[in-house]
């Protein structure tokens, strides 16, 4: 165990790199701060904030990440992804296009049906207001500044001063406006639209706002500080689409070849890149490149990106790790203790139940394999697939398993579903991958999804299990080479005991005091904590620890009406001085059925070991 100061000196590796990029480009000190908006020009070259966040949740810091700075550009994803989600995509598409210009961001020219070129453009951003102002009126930019907030995790203000500065002096934009009016992209009026993108252009945000706001992009709209579905996540696959072919002004094709992280920048000196499933960064450092860009932004990125190796296509995957393991019932038997005639059963159809369990996401690559080792195999008539380490299902992953299921019913195969609550999210999700799937089963343990499986096997071999067989001392293994004399003796000073449904028999802790031999019905054996170690039914002894430790350390409750012969303790130790060969065999006969348990227990440690 590290000692307490060994904790807190050490930092993760990532925080690290943070820290020496931040040193090192902090010395770099070419471009020039934005003046075109006067206010703008006021910002201090010196600040510089690095903020990366983890689509876990976690947020790194360096520098300079609480230092408010006007979001400008950076607005335009995520009001493009606002229109998307307000006003349906048929909408949006149609009056926004989705090429590269080519042009400047501030270029006063549309595409080739008057349209914008992109929503990262100026003419672009400037028609998204315009929807948001034609469904939300005066309400617009209050409704942008909310949908903001909530990327960000946090209430966001305003910069008034930057919005009057670019109010007063943005004829440019006004122009590209009354251009956007005349081509009937813009409903509404000129001015009143300038308000809202203005005004969503002057909303204050930190880098550390940034990063967050990018790991939401990069979670599929799921920001991962606050748990929110921001936006759908056909939002914000395509905002992710064009800010890959146009994010970063006129440097954008430059900039996807050589980092391949989808960002955005904005004037105002920040910069957010969004890598889909890893993470999001944001950066602040106000002196900007010709292109417009961050300077020590994008050096930033391009470190993260080759120190990493984080290029968005240069990317492969291991379908091969998602089962972590693949046996068949013999090799991990339910806890369910078998009787002579049904252990036979099981061990000559060992390969009818298959079971493997699955971890991590069921993507289209993982179920593709997963059906494929299925196949290689012959074929079973129980396949059980334990979800229980299973964190998630992409679209392509929940299609495929869906085609899989149908492919096995129509091969009479019955899948059987184990580690999802009943009532839970991936519950719901299943039901409705498998709804009209009529082979499909479910149970919360795996535990008992292998005993249900194992049931099944025993009846169709014909091994009927009938609960209210009564079984006599003859057939107790633990009771094997006893003759019948000793077991007529050994019955006498038993007791018959009855128990309801539900009734406790043993409780852990006890001083054991005496055997059972099961007659007729079922009892489960547990630990105090709840973990099944094993279910009996007629023909088996429990409470036989006794005859090797003084206390009972687990509980034993009956599962349906029982009855069992109560041997005490002291009655069964006379029997043993009385027929001392009889007590030899039940000693041997214990050991015996402690060896077996042993196998059993090491072959399921080896299961878990072996993957
Ligand atoms: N409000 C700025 C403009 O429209 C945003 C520019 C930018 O960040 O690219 O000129």
């Amino acid at each position: 165990m590290p000692s307490a100061t060994g904790w807190a000196s050490s930092k993760p590796p990532l925080l690290r790199f943070l820290d020496r990029c931040h040193a090192q480009f902090a010395t770099e000190d070419d471009g020039a701060v934005a003046d075109y908006i006067p206010e703008l020009g006021k910002a201090d070259p010196a600040h510089f904030g690095i903020s990366l966040a983890t689509l876990d949740g976690h947020v790194y810091e360096v520098g300079d990440t609480k230092i408010p700075f006007t979001i400008q550009s950076i607005s335009k994803p995520f009001v493009f992804a606002l229109a998307l989600d307000t006003l349906g995509a048929a909408k949006v598409e149609s009056a926004i296009g989705v090429e590269p210009s080519g042009d400047p961001f501030n270029s006063i020219r549309l595409n080739a049906e008057n349209h914008p070129f992109n929503p990262m453009v100026n003419a672009g951003a400037i028609a998204c207001s315009g929807l948001i102002h034609e469904a939300k009126g005066d309400g617009a930019f209050e409704y942008i500044r909310q949908a903001l907030g909530r990327f960000a995790g946090r209430e966001l203000g305003v910069d008034e001063a930057v919005y009057a500065s670019e109010s007063a002096t943005g004829d440019r934009n006004r122009a590209i406006g009354y251009l956007l009016r005349t081509n009937a992209v813009l409903k509404d009026r000129v001015d009143l639209v300038l308000s809202v993108y203005f005004r969503q252009c002057a909303v204050l945000v930190t880098a550390r706002d940034i990063a967050v706001m990018a790991a939401t992009l990069a979670n599929r709209g799921v920001n991962p500080v606050t748990g929110e579905q921001v936006m759908t996540p056909y939002a914000i696959s395509r905002t992710l689409s064009v800010m890959t072919s146009s994010g970063m002004y006129d440097y954008a094709g430059e900039w996807i070849y050589r980092v391949g992280i989808p960002a955005k920048s904005g004037v105002g000196g920040g910069i957010l890149a969004a890598l889909p499933a890893r993470l999001g960064l944001g950066s602040y450092s106000p002196k900007l490149d010709k292109h417009g860009n961050s300077v020590r932004g994008i050096k930033v990125c391009e470190a993260l990106s080759s120190h990493y190796d984080l290029h968005m296509l240069n990317r492969s995957d291991d379908a091969r790790n998602s089962i972590i393991a693949d046996y068949d019932m013999g090799r991990n038997p339910s806890r369910r203790s078998r009787r002579a005639h049904e252990q036979q059963i099981l061990a000559a159809h060992r390969d009818e139940v298959r079971v493997i369990e699955l971890v991590g996401t069921l993507s289209f690559s993982n179920v593709d394999y997963v059906s494929r080792q299925l196949a290689s195999k012959p074929r079973p008539q129980f396949v059980i697939f334990d979800l229980r380490r299973v964190t998630s299902l992409t679209r392509a992953g929940a299609r495929l398993v869906t085609e899989e299921f149908r492919e096995l019913a129509a091969h009479r195969v019955t899948v059987v579903l184990s580690g999802v609550k009943r009532g839970s999210r991936e519950w719901q999700i299943i039901t409705e991958w498998t709804a009209g799937i009529s082979n499909v089963r479910d149970f919360y343990l795996l535990d008992t999804a292998i005993e249900w499986a194992e049931d099944q096997i025993v009846y169709r071999y014909g091994g009927a299990i009938d609960f209210h067989d009564t079984t006599e001392l003859s057939e107790q293994p633990l009771l094997a080479g006893l003759t019948p004399e000793e077991l007529t003796d050994l019955a006498s000073v038993g007791m018959v005991r009855h128990y309801k449904a539900g009734e406790k028999i043993i409780s852990a802790g006890e001083a054991a005091t005496s055997l059972y031999f099961l007659r007729s019905g079922a009892v489960h054996i547990t630990l105090p904590d709840g973990v099944r170690l094993a279910t009996l039914t007629a023909g088996m002894a429990f409470g036989e620890m006794a005859l090797l430790e003084s206390h009972r350390s687990a509980d034993v409750t009956a599962d349906m009406a029982a009855t069992a012969f109560e041997i005490p303790l002291r009655d069964f130790d006379r029997f043993r001085k009385q027929h001392p060969r009889a007590g030899e065999a039940v000693m041997r006969n214990l050991a015996q059925l402690l060896a077996d348990r042993l196998i059993v227990a090491n072959t399921k440690v080896d299961l878990l070991t072996s993957y």
